[in-house]
Parts: C-alpha cells; sequence; structure tokens
C-alpha cells in the first residue's frame, strides 16, 4: 500500500473523540476500538477524563470491546486512566510499528476490518492503524475541559504533510 493510502483515515472527524457518534461505527460493522490516550481521551499531563470523553467511552463501552494503546511508557499514569474505564491497556506501544498493535489484535481475535483505531496523530495512530488493515479514525486533540485543544499545531503539521505526499484530507 502506498504512503498517501496509509496516511488517509477511514473517518476523518471534524470534532474530538468526545463528539463522535457511535452509529458509524455500527454501520462499518466494528466490534472493537483500540484508542490512543494522549490528546485523544485527556491531555498529555492529565490522570483524570474530561467528563464528556468519561461520558462517551462510558457509552462505546456498552457495545464495544476497548482497548487503550498509547506510546507513553507510563504504566502508572495509563493503567490509572484504563482502571477508572475498567478496559484492557498497552503502554510504549511504539506506534506506527506493528509488533503490538498485532498482539492486541490476537488478543481480540476478531476480523481487522472489524476493528477500529481512534487517535489524534495521522503518522502514527493512523499510520499504524493502516499497516494492520483496521478502520481509523482521526479525531481533533481533546483538552482538559473536554474541548477541542486550540494549540493543536502537530496535528495541523502531519495533515499538511499528508496532503503534500497526496492524501486526501478534507
Ligand atoms: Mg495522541
Amino acid at each position: 500500500m502506498s504512503l498517501t493510502r496509509l496516511l488517509q483515515p477511514s473517518w476523518l472527524a471534524s470534532g474530538t473523540l468526545a463528539e463522535l457518534p457511535l452509529e458509524p461505527f455500527r454501520r462499518q460493522g466494528i466490534r472493537a476500538l483500540v484508542l490512543d490516550v494522549d490528546r485523544t481521551l485527556l491531555p498529555r499531563r492529565q490522570a483524570q477524563l474530561p467528563a464528556s470523553v468519561e461520558l462517551w467511552l462510558q457509552q462505546a463501552k456498552a457495545e464495544l470491546h476497548l482497548h487503550l494503546f498509547s506510546n507513553n511508557p507510563s504504566r502508572e499514569r495509563i493503567g490509572s486512566v484504563a482502571r477508572q474505564l475498567g478496559v484492557s491497556f498497552t503502554t510504549a506501544a511504539g506506534k506506527p510499528r506493528r509488533s503490538a498493535l498485532r498482539r492486541v489484535l490476537a488478543d481480540l481475535q476478531l476480523p481487522h476490518d472489524q476493528v477500529a483505531l481512534v487517535g489524534d496523530r495521522l503518522f502514527t495512530d493512523v499510520l499504524a492503524g493502516n499497516r494492520m488493515g483496521l478502520f481509523t479514525v482521526l479525531v481533533k486533540p481533546v483538552d482538559g475541559a473536554g474541548q477541542p485543544c486550540q494549540r493543536d499545531r502537530l496535528q495541523a503539521t502531519e495533515v499538511r504533510l499528508a496532503r503534500w505526499l497526496g492524501a486526501e484530507l478534507h
């Protein structure tokens, strides 16, 4: 698969995770969500989920299997977020490398097209998910109040670079 295709999210969301409707996941036959943590669920230096994000996760958890999948090495911090939700987690995931994601997918025992990877970064989250044939969702980074982050220069830069490489991100 070309790099351009690998950088193309299946779903380019206009808002944060907390603003995603669940219906498109149902329509796609998605049964599990692999979720990035930092700036997808909460700001990097926070341990408490914003209320809107927690509510969304509880609703999603009622119908989908959830797994937190973070490049962050802190088992203490990512583990505490996972415990708040009662879900499994991976730290030091090494996205966009595939090895840790392969282990998660092996545990899930689902066809890859029934698993969605949701994150705020194109060159780690979306790239890793696309390399494994998952349904990939790029969301806006979230701030501590559960709102879209005002300073998301990193995502903006990645989107510009991906467009320059030929990805269609509108
Ligand atoms: Mg992130």
